[in-house]
């Protein structure tokens, strides 16, 4: 039995990678300098991989920022606004190019906007998005994947696979920048390419090569399965020596099983940790001879493997096909887990028993293959390790399971619909037309990192640091005050991360040192790890909502990231459903709206930008998922009065295939994300004719750009033409965190201005 595994995470244990490429970027180390860090990644990468026995060892996982952007460099699908740099720089590098097109370019009198980013499927992980025209040419433009696989080679002393995105997938991860024609046609044109590459990697000495085709597992028309045959037995027909392991993961192949069975491959990879259902079909259309890797071991979480229900899926596979044609491997590329639970020294032992991270996952691969081979002791100490974890105290908390339980529909709702609520509010708020509010937090300045850095080394004590807090607050009151924004906002000064700091103050979570994971570019993020039953043992916003209110006469917003949100941004565990988890979080929620409201807060907002994002990959699973995530935040903001104004905010995402759902939520008033869009994200909430109140962003805070008073007063103009002006709220995109303060204090004060001269251009029209 093979042991496979598809991906290495490539930052390094201590984000080697992350601090070269910002000192490079900021001049401060040369390319020479760059490269000698990510070659020192790789071959202890690689090393380390042989050493825990992996048979398969990718190549070409490695990626200075994107696997997907490095794609595109090697199939020379370079967008022409770059010609100039390889014109102008002397000195070309490829490796300067390759990040110009990540992170646009402003030197040498160019300035040369970068490619747009996405999520990569339902990851947190971000993608170059390939850019094709209609006469697209592809070529072999970057030796990387060459280079690479002749290291590994060289390195291990071994045949590494080198690892590639399949032509159909890389097409379908692509946008068409120009109308007539669509991506997937351009498979003829891209198929010979990789032929060309595939040939050169034959005669350079590999043996496996892995085809990442996620697409396969996604809902695909016709035409995008045509693309696959045709792909697919082009490269037989040309390269009938290579061994093609097809890679799908993140979904099942469901109704593609009999189809991607079939097609001319010589290994096919499945992820049976996200869907295990998917086996059994497999087994029983699978042809002689195609090989199969067992995605057995999470690849997109932190827990140990559970040996039992693994092997359960191995020994079928054997039963069926054979030894020989079995593979065991992780269900994704390891990307997506931190690198190495051994630096952890500060997680509780109990729980650290239950985890693995990249590493530990690669030593589970050769443990599974062990006890095959009859290693009985290896099965019996995993159990034990399950068996504690099923029972701990430390996860399970009867009362909160009980609680979960009897939730009932009428804690899923409001005690009086929307127009009912909206009238008592509005008579109690005697809030003018077009109220101005923003979404929560202000700059987050050195200085108040700073104090956060020095509490955290005990360089000053809590009441210092709060005290500190306290001014800033009262500062960001006074300015609120001063010009004129109608419902403010305490800042958040007192939040590192909207996660986060909701987790620290949760039972049920827990927090690493080091376990980071790339999200994209140089950028990482430590996920929190919910590992429990997740309760509130006492307020976590009361202080700060009631210390704000209490220092003005305005209303004072409560701020809260919703149960979603936290769940989506949290490695959970995988002990029973997400949407238990995320019931038992919105419990924790809803108790604290009802304390912000016992204290007197009389609006409160519960952030879910996350919602769209947990959006199921496969159509089928949608519904199911929306109708639990709703409910969630409908039990998170539905223990409050009906004088309580409850606001909801999402960002970063396209609304119009859930709007329905997002109305269900029913929150009194929603801000969300719309100005880069020109307020056409509207066209949705006017189509469904939205009913609550509704704020959409009327300038973007992703730049220091100040909108003028023109620009916002146009945008309420369209946004006053799609919906009911008694609904419109005026506020920015998003939060202000990663702003400075004097731009964000000039476009405040123009959008207070854009306000109020719509209030008076209303009362205007209504005289004429
Ligand atoms: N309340 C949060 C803030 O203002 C919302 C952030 C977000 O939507 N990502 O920072
Ligand atoms: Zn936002």
């Amino acid at each position: 039995m093979l042991k496979n595994n598809l991906g290495y995470p490539r930052v390094g244990a201590h984000r080697e990678l992350k601090k070269a490429s910002e000192q490079y970027w900021s001049g401060k180390i040369n390319t020479k300098e760059l490269f000698a860090v990510a070659r020192t990644i790789r071959e202890q990468n690689w090393k380390l991989q042989q050493n825990a026995g992996i048979d398969l060892v990718p190549c070409n996982d490695f990626s200075f920022y994107d696997q997907v952007l490095d794609t595109s460099l090697m199939l020379g699908v370079i967008p022409a606004r770059y010609n100039d740099i390889l014109i102008k720089n002397e000195n070309n590098k490829e490796i300067d190019l390759y990040f110009a097109m990540a992170r646009g370019y402003q030197k040498d009198g160019l300035d040369i906007t970068a490619m747009e980013m996405t999520k990569w499927f339902d990851t947190n992980y971000h993608y170059i998005v390939p850019e094709f025209t209609k006469n697209q040419e592809f070529r072999v433009f970057s030796e990387k994947v060459f280079e690479e696989f002749n290291l590994a080679k060289h390195v291990t002393g071994t045949i590494p696979k080198p690892v590639l995105i399949g032509p159909v997938s890389y097409l379908l991860l692509g946008k068409e920048k120009e109308g007539g024609f669509e991506k997937i046609d351009l498979i003829k044109k891209i198929v010979p390419v990789y032929i060309s590459i595939l040939k050169r990697l034959k005669k350079e000495g590999a043996v496996w090569i892995q085809l990442d085709e996620p697409f396969l597992a996604m809902d695909l028309s016709q035409k995008e399965k045509e693309a696959f045959v045709y792909a697919y037995k082009e490269i037989k027909k040309e390269c009938p020596e290579i061994k093609t392991l097809l890679t799908t993961y993140f979904e099942g192949l469901n109704e593609n099983t009999s189809f991607a069975v079939n097609l001319p491959i010589d290994a096919l990879h499945i992820d049976l940790v996200r869907a295990p259902k998917q086996l059994d079909s497999v087994l029983t259309q699978i042809p002689r001879n195609l090989i199969l890797s067992l995605g057995v071991i999470d690849g997109r979480n932190i827990w140990k493997n559970d040996y039992t229900s693994s092997l359960a899926h191995i020994k079928k596979a054997v039963a069926v096909i054979g030894k020989e044609r079995v593979m065991i491997a992780p269900s994704s590329s390891l990307l997506h887990t931190p690198f190495d639970l051994d630096l952890e020294t500060a997680i509780n032992p109990e729980i650290k028993n239950w985890m693995a991270f990249a590493k530990q996952k690669l030593n589970e691969v050769n443990e599974l293959s062990e006890i095959i081979e009859g290693n009985n002791a290896l099965l019996i100490n995993n159990l034990k390790t399950i068996s504690t974890r099923n029972l701990s105290t430390l996860i399970h908390k009867q009362g909160i399971k009980k609680r979960v339980s009897a939730i009932a529909d009428t804690d899923a709702s409001r005690d009086n619909e929307f127009t009912v609520r909206q009238k008592i509010q509005q008579q109690n708020f005697g809030l003018p037309l077009f109220p101005t509010t923003t979404i929560g937090s202000f700059p987050q300045t050195d200085d108040i990192r700073q104090l956060r850095a020095r509490l955290k080394k005990n360089e000053i004590t809590q009441e210092e640091y709060d005290a500190e807090i306290e001014l800033a607050t009262v500062a960001a009151i006074r300015w609120q005050e001063e010009i004129g924004i109608d419902v403010l906002v305490h800042g958040e000064f007192e939040r590192n991360d909207m996660v986060e700091y909701f987790g620290e103050q949760l039972d049920g979570f827990l927090f690493t040192k080091n376990g980071w994971v790339q999200s994209y570019g140089s950028r990482c993020v430590k996920p929190p790890v919910i590992y429990g039953d997740v309760s509130r043992p006492k307020d976590m916003t009361v202080r700060w909502s009631s210390f704000a209110q209490a220092n003005t006469k305005k209303l004072m917003k409560g701020m809260l990231t919703g149960p979603v949100t936290i769940l989506q941004w949290s490695f959970v565990r995988v002990d029973q459903p997400r949407s238990e988890t995320t019931n038992q979080i919105a419990l924790a929620i809803r108790d604290e709206v009802v304390a912000l409201e016992q204290a007197g807060i009389k609006v409160i907002q519960i952030d879910e930008p996350a919602i769209r994002e947990g959006l199921p990959l496969r159509k089928a699973d949608r519904a199911n998922y929306l109708d639990w995530a709703v409910k969630a935040f409908r039990i998170s903001a539905s223990g409050v009065k009906d004088e309580t104004q409850i606001h909801t905010h999402m960002c970063y995402s396209e609304f119009n295939d859930i709007i329905e759902h997002i109305a269900h939520m029913d929150a009194d008033v929603i801000t969300i994300e719309t100005s880069r869009s020109q307020m056409e994200l509207l066209a949705a909430f006017a189509d469904f004719k939205y009913p609550n109140e509704i704020g959409p962003g009327v300038y973007d805070i992703h730049s220091p750009r100040i909108p003028s008073v023109e620009e916002i007063a146009s945008l309420l103009e369209k946004a006053a033409a799609l919906l009911p002006v008694g609904n419109i709220w005026v506020n920015p995109d998003c939060g202000l965190k990663t702003r400075k303060w004097p731009e964000t204090q000039a476009a405040l004060i123009n959008m207070v201005s854009a306000a109020k001269a719509a209030r008076q251009k209303i009362v205007a029209d209504i005289v004429i």
